[in-house]
């Protein structure tokens, strides 16, 4: 399943990043997804539950974040959006030599991270 490896993906990379000081858990995943990447966003979401069980994430929000796809014509250097299904061809002059500007993002934006406890519980409170 697609969605999976993605979601797979996005914890590894998360959790194997540097955390910040005074970081506990993930509260949000921030991530930008291209209109052409094929994400299918229901089943990430749910992929990234599944992912997330047993991580610092455990419980984290994902936020994708939709990037339409844009293309532009290398002759006439218009621009428009390509839409699904895609279309490459160019609005304006017909050219078949479009450059695709956007669309294809799978990457992560920002990770929100909860503090951790100020106070964790020590033994003398016990
Ligand atoms: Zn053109």
């Amino acid at each position: 399943m697609h969605e999976m490896s993605i979601a797979l993906a996005v914890v590894d990379q998360v959790a194997g990043a540097d955390r910040p000081d005074g970081a506990g858990t993930v509260h949000s995943v921030r991530l930008q997804v291209g209109e052409l990447a094929g994400v299918v966003s229901d089943a990430l979401a749910f992929s990234f539950s599944l992912a997330c069980a047993g991580t610092v994430l455990e419980g984290a929000e994902l936020v994708t974040e939709p990037v339409p796809a844009r293309a532009r014509c290398g002759p006439c250097a218009d621009t428009w959006p390509v839409g699904m299904p895609p279309r490459l061809s160019c609005p304006g002059c017909g050219g078949a030599s479009a450059e695709l500007l956007s669309g294809r993002e799978l990457q992560i934006v920002s990770v929100c991270w909860n503090d951790a406890p100020a106070h964790p519980p020590t033994h003398e409170e016990r």
